[in-house]
C-alpha cells in the first residue's frame, strides 16, 4: 500500500514536471513559453530587440511581446491571442500552442493519402468583380492565375478542376460544394487583395485557413470567438500545414513582406471537407506589386510558388508505398476483421 502511494506521488511529480505552468491572462489560459520549450527540448537564444527565440536542431520559434504573430521556422503565422510578458517571461495562449504552434513545429504524422484531384477556385466572377483598381477587376486576374496554376499542376500530374472557367458568377457555397461532390483532395481559392489606407505601404501575400474553435478570425478584431465548429475544422491541421507551405513558398519566390498565414471562416473555407486554403497573392492597390499582378509573367511566378507549396505538402503528408509490410498473421487477422 505504502509502495503504491509512493508510486502515485512520484508519478504525479513526473506529470507535473512535464506540464508547463499555466496562467490566466485577460481571461484566457496561457503557458510560460520557457517551460513549454524546456519540456520539448528547445533552448533559448539571446533575446534580440524584444524578440524571444527558442530553437532545437530542426526548428525555431520566435515570439514578440503583444504580437499576434509567431515566426515558425522563418514564416509568419497569426495567433489568436497576443503574446504576453509576465515578470519578463513570455507567455503564449494555450489555444495557440495547441492549434497553431505545435501542429507546425512537430511535423505531423497524417495518414498518407495520395493527392489526385485539386479544385482551384478563381475568386469572384460575373456580377461580382471583386476589388477594382482603375479598369483592373480582381475577377479577371484570379481567373488568369487559376489558368496558369492549372497548367503547372496538370504538368505535375494532378487532376485539376476549376469552380469557374469563364467570367461567370458562382455562389460562394457552391465552390467548396463542388470540391466535396467531386471528391477533391485539396481546395485552393485564389484572390488578390486591396486596401484603402496605406496603398503604397501595404503589399505581400497572405494565406488563409479555417479559424480554430474558440478563436476569433485574424481580421475580425476579436469577434466571432464563440463560433462553433465548421466542417472544415475536421481537417484544420492539414489546412494549416498547406497554408503554411504555400505562404512560405510565396514569400521565398516573390520576395517582399511576409503578411503571414492567417485564420478566417470565409464561406469558401467553412464547408470544405478536404484541406482548404484561400490565397491572397498580393495587393492590387500597391503601386509596384499591383503592376506586377497585371503581368502574365509575374502571375506564372505566383502559380509556380503555389504549385511548389502544394507539392511540398504532398511530400510531407504522403506515406511512401514502401512502408514495412505487416506480419502475415496480423494481415489475415485484419482481413477477417474488416470482412474483406
Ligand atoms: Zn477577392
Amino acid at each position: 500500500m505504502i509502495v503504491r502511494c509512493w508510486l502515485l506521488i512520484l508519478l504525479s511529480f513526473a506529470l507535473f514536471a512535464a506540464a508547463a505552468p499555466a496562467a490566466f491572462i485577460r481571461g484566457h489560459a496561457y503557458v510560460a513559453v520557457a517551460d513549454w520549450a524546456a519540456a520539448n527540448g528547445f533552448h533559448p537564444l539571446a533575446r534580440s530587440r524584444g524578440a524571444f527565440t527558442w530553437t532545437n536542431r530542426s526548428s525555431r520559434l520566435t515570439l514578440e511581446k503583444d504580437s499576434h504573430t509567431a515566426q515558425i521556422n522563418g514564416v509568419n503565422v497569426a495567433l489568436a491571442f497576443p503574446v504576453a510578458l509576465e515578470k519578463g517571461t513570455p507567455f503564449v495562449a494555450q489555444l495557440d500552442l495547441a492549434k497553431t504552434i505545435e501542429p507546425l513545429m512537430f511535423t505531423p504524422r497524417f495518414a498518407g493519402k495520395r493527392i489526385f484531384t485539386i479544385v482551384l477556385d478563381p475568386g469572384h466572377g460575373g456580377k461580382d468583380a471583386g476589388n477594382h483598381v482603375g479598369y483592373h477587376a480582381e475577377k479577371d486576374y484570379t481567373l488568369a492565375l487559376a489558368g496558369a496554376l492549372r497548367a503547372q499542376l496538370t504538368n505535375a500530374g494532378f487532376n485539376v478542376l476549376l469552380t469557374r472557367s469563364g467570367d461567370k458568377y458562382v455562389e460562394l457555397d457552391a465552390r467548396p460544394d463542388l470540391a466535396n461532390r467531386r471528391g477533391a483532395d485539396l481546395f485552393v481559392s485564389l484572390h488578390f487583395n486591396a486596401t484603402e489606407a496605406g496603398k503604397s505601404e501595404v503589399n505581400g501575400p497572405e494565406t488563409y485557413c479555417i479559424t480554430p474553435v474558440g478563436a476569433a478570425s485574424s481580421n475580425a478584431q476579436g469577434e466571432g470567438a464563440n463560433h462553433g465548429a465548421c466542417l472544415a475544422n475536421r481537417v484544420e491541421n492539414k489546412s494549416l500545414l498547406l497554408a503554411y507551405l504555400v505562404q512560405k513558398s510565396l514569400v521565398r519566390t516573390l520576395g517582399g513582406p511576409d503578411r503571414s498565414v492567417r485564420r478566417a471562416r470565409f464561406a469558401v473555407l467553412r464547408d470544405a471537407t478536404m484541406p482548404a486554403i484561400l490565397v491572397e497573392s498580393g495587393y492590387m492597390t500597391h503601386p509596384s506589386e499591383g503592376r506586377r499582378i497585371f503581368d502574365a509573367g509575374y502571375r506564372r511566378l505566383i502559380a509556380s510558388a503555389i504549385a511548389h507549396g502544394i507539392i511540398n505538402y504532398q511530400q510531407l503528408t504522403a506515406v511512401p508505398m514502401t512502408s514495412k509490410p505487416k506480419p502475415a498473421a496480423s494481415r489475415s487477422a485484419a482481413r477477417a476483421k474488416s470482412g474483406k
